[in-house]
């Protein structure tokens, strides 16, 4: 190897340095620095399921960065390239990322080293259900202590698998169903879980574009109307993301990438036309409506408005970071760019919408799931029909007034069938969604745009959720 090569950090090398950048701007006290930095434990675990007729040795961690508040929340990965640098990296993420969107929870991350795709789903029920019970019994998994979500590769049905691990083992917890979210909605879920993380990017997106200084700051104008947006991964996140980008906001997804390859379209890409593609065929290739690239990575230097990575982390890297043509991206996915391309690309004065930030919107949800599980009851089921009794009184006024005033004057069916409807839980939960994602983006803006040594969003919001953590460090006398 070349002596004079720039070696690329590890994952949580990057966050690291990343933390540093931040924390070399504030004022910690001595020591505290280092506390909220470290990653306070992270449990390892190998256990045998019999498959096949053969004993499986699987394995898998649990990482818990910070315990400032309790329980500590997170995902569980499943993916064979899982291990401990990168649960420890996404579990310091989570920190970050609950604090600044003020989800009352420390950071923890969880992972199993599997290719999920080579199981059936009766032998992924017993190799999670193992899983759950090594973390359960530890207090990995629990209401009060360490509460799970899905990541890559898990979803739905894993975590109701979890839930019910856990409630066998806790028959007398009330709260058993509190130990995981990104539950169905049969099984203890909310509703908008599954589309929030996507749903937050959208959100986030939203809200940038209502603020004239950060849009000039990316060198661009107008709305999300029209924009050009590549995405790379249409899995969970990414698939939201591009639906609701393309079918709400008028923004054009002029390429996706995907493991098999890439598609590209200036005229804009039918997201849930390639969506399904993918579904029958396993990847991208043989779609017909686009030009099929098969080095996919090469689109995510296309020329276009916005680049969306919301596949796997440290895909923008040294190798690529100076090609990167996107003068704005946001961070779908955890860690896509490295601490050395993100200072290349601060260089270049691409704006980066980080992020602890952008996808947030999954553990938002999964905080009001939370909620809604320890409350045993959901959103909204007292105040809708008195809310809607509510808002007929003043209809029936108007509609006395507009009786007397004329034609002209009375209510549209539209307004009266909007008004009179009482929010419903999937309302309630992108109500709640989009004040987080206004309110962090907030917080952010005003770091980056409020201090003369920040210069960028991703040290600004280092700088909101590490001070957000020494604060409550602070409270305990720490
Ligand atoms: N795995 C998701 C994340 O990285 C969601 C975590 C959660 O809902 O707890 O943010």
């Amino acid at each position: 190897m070349d002596g004079t090569a720039i070696k690329e950090p590890s994952f949580r090398e990057s966050v690291d340095l990343m933390f540093n950048r931040a924390a070399a701007l504030m004022d910690l006290p001595p020591g505290l620095e280092d506390k909220i930095r470290v990653c306070n434990s992270t449990y390892t675990v190998r256990f045998g399921v019999k498959l096949r007729g053969k004993i499986q040795t699987f394995t898998g961690y649990r990482s818990v960065h910070s315990e400032h508040t309790e329980p500590v929340k997170g995902g569980i990965r499943y993916a064979l390239n899982v291990n401990q640098d990168e649960v420890e990296a996404l579990a310091a993420l989570m920190t970050y990322k609950c604090a600044l969107v003020e989800a009352p929870f420390g950071g923890s991350k969880g992972g199993l080293c599997i290719d999920p795709r080579e199981y059936d789903e009766d032998e992924l029920e017993r190799i999670t259900r193992r899983f759950a019970y090594e973390l359960a019994k530890r207090d990995l998994i629990d209401p009060a202590q360490n509460v799970p979500a899905p990541d890559m590769g898990t979803g739905e049905r894993e975590m109701a698998w979890i839930a019910d691990q856990y409630a066998r083992m806790n028959t007398s917890d009330i709260n058993a169903r509190a130990c995981v979210t990104g539950k169905p909605p049969h099984a203890g879920g909310i509703q908008g879980r599954v589309e929030a993380t996507g749903r937050g990017v959208q959100y986030a997106l939203r809200e940038f574009f209502r603020h004239p200084e950060d849009i000039a700051a990316a060198g661009l104008t107008g709305t999300l109307e029209g924009k050009r947006v590549v995405v790379q991964g249409l899995g969970n996140v990414g698939y939201h993301a591009a639906k609701f980008l393309s079918g709400e906001d008028g923004a054009k997804i002029t390429a996706i990438i995907e493991r098999d390859g890439a598609l590209h379209s200036e005229d804009g890409l039918d997201v849930e036309a390639v969506y399904s593609w993918i579904q029958r065929h396993g990847g991208v290739q043989g779609y017909a409506d686009a030009t099929y690239i098969e080095n996919g990575p090469s689109l995510l230097e296309a020329d276009c408005d916005i680049l969306i990575p919301a596949a796997l982390e440290g895909v923008i890297n040294l190798t690529n970071a100076q090609r990167i043509k996107a003068p704005l991206i946001i961070e779908a996915a955890n860690g896509p760019i490295t601490a050395g391309a993100d200072d290349i690309l601060r260089q270049k004065g691409t704006v980066i919408i980080p992020d602890m930030y952008a996808n947030a919107g999954g553990v938002t949800v999964s905080y009001f799931e939370w909620v809604k599980n320890l409350s045993h009851i959901r959103f909204g089921r007292m105040q809708r029909r008195q809310e809607e009794a509510r808002h007929m009184l003043i209809v029936k006024e108007l509609e006395r007034l507009s009786d007397k005033l004329g034609d002209a004057w009375s209510l549209t069916s539209t307004f009266k069938e909007q008004y009179l409807r009482g929010a419903d839980e999937l309302e309630l939960v992108r109500s709640g969604l989009d004040d987080t994602m206004r309110g962090a983006y907030q917080a952010m803006r005003a770091v980056w745009h409020g201090r003369d040594d920040v210069t960028d969003l991703r040290t600004a919001a280092y700088i909101v959720a590490v001070e957000r953590v020494a604060a409550s460090y602070r409270a305990k006398g720490l």
